[in-house]
């Protein structure tokens, strides 16, 4: 089992199962949301994600896939804690919001063709073109 927070601790989740889809998500959405390169994606089966005290404010839109994508953040500092897409039956949790980030490592990367040119993709991770 795996626990995680938010910056400002509010928001304190439990992660059941270890992920067996650890990756590295380069879509532009995720870059705009996070301001970042690539969102760290520990994704997990939505059962195996509790949360265990604060709460999260949900922000649904459809992806370029079509598919719906619920972006979850803590209602108080703003941290994106987890993305949910039902129709793929995954929580995408935020790696970089693990207690131990350490537990994390990634085996792939999904969207690397957006990701920035400044930004160095290690092509030795297997490569998806789906959500992540
Ligand atoms: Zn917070
Ligand atoms: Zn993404």
């Amino acid at each position: 089992m795996l626990t995680g927070a938010c910056f400002c601790k509010a928001v304190k989740y439990r992660v059941l199962a270890d992920s067996a889809l650890q990756g590295l998500c380069y879509c532009t959405d995720c870059q705009i949301v996070g301001g970042s390169s690539h969102w760290v994606s520990y994704a997990v089966a939505p059962s195996d994600f509790r949360l265990v005290e604060g709460s999260l404010k949900a922000y649904a839109y459809d992806s370029a896939s079509g598919r719906e994508v619920v972006r979850c953040f803590c209602d108080h500092c703003g941290t994106q804690i987890k993305v949910e897409s039902t129709a793929l039956d995954v929580v995408s949790v935020n790696g970089m919001t693990l207690d131990d980030a350490a537990r994390f490592s990634p085996q792939l990367t999904y969207f690397s063709a957006s990701a920035p040119r400044w930004c160095e993709v290690d092509n030795t991770l297997a490569k998806f073109e789906e959500m992540g």
